[in-house]
C-alpha cells in the first residue's frame, strides 16, 4: 500500500506539473466543457473521431486542482488511438475503480496507469475532480449519437 501511495504522488505530480496532450485542437470535431463547482476544476476537452469510431487525437485546457489537470492528462494518453466502445467501457472501469470500497480491491489491471487514481477513494471530495475529464469526454463523445454507441 505504501509503494501504490508514493506512485499515486509520484504519477499525479508529474502529470499535473507537465499536463499531456494540453492545449486546444485544431481540427477536432468534437468538444465539450466540464465543471466541477465543487473544487472549481474546469477543463475542455477536445476530440478528432475519425469515420471509423477510433479517436484519432486528444487534447484539453483548463484549470483545476492536481487531481483534475492529472486525470486528464492520464485519459487523454489513455484514450488516444481507442475506438469509442473501448472508452466507453474503460470508464466504467475508471468510475469503478475511484468509487468502490475502500477496503475492496480494486480492479486495475486493464487501465494501465491509471490505476494510480485508485487511492482517490479513500478521499470522496476528490472522486468528482478525478472523474470530471471522463464525464466531459464522454459528453464530447456524445455530440454525435450515431457514433456513440458502444455496441
Ligand atoms: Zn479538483
Amino acid at each position: 500500500m505504501q509503494e501504490l501511495r508514493e506512485l499515486y504522488q509520484t504519477v499525479i505530480l508529474d502529470h499535473n506539473k507537465a499536463p499531456r496532450n494540453f492545449g486546444p485542437l485544431e481540427d477536432a470535431n468534437r468538444e465539450a466543457d466540464g465543471h466541477n463547482p465543487l473544487c472549481g476544476d474546469r477543463l475542455t476537452v477536445y476530440l478528432l473521431v475519425e469515420d471509423d469510431d477510433r479517436i484519432a487525437d486528444v487534447r484539453f485546457e483548463g484549470a483545476g486542482c492536481a487531481i483534475s489537470t492529472a486525470s486528464a492528462s492520464l485519459m487523454t494518453e489513455h484514450v488516444k488511438g481507442r475506438q469509442l466502445a473501448e472508452v466507453a467501457v474503460d470508464f466504467d472501469r475508471f468510475h469503478e475503480l475511484v468509487t468502490g470500497p475502500v477496503n475492496e480491491a480494486a480492479n486495475t489491471e486493464e487501465l494501465g496507469k491509471l490505476a494510480v487514481f485508485a487511492g482517490v477513494r479513500e478521499f470522496p471530495m476528490r472522486v468528482k475532480c478525478a472523474t470530471l475529464s471522463w464525464h466531459t469526454l464522454q459528453a464530447a463523445i456524445g455530440q454525435t449519437p450515431e457514433t456513440a454507441k458502444t455496441e
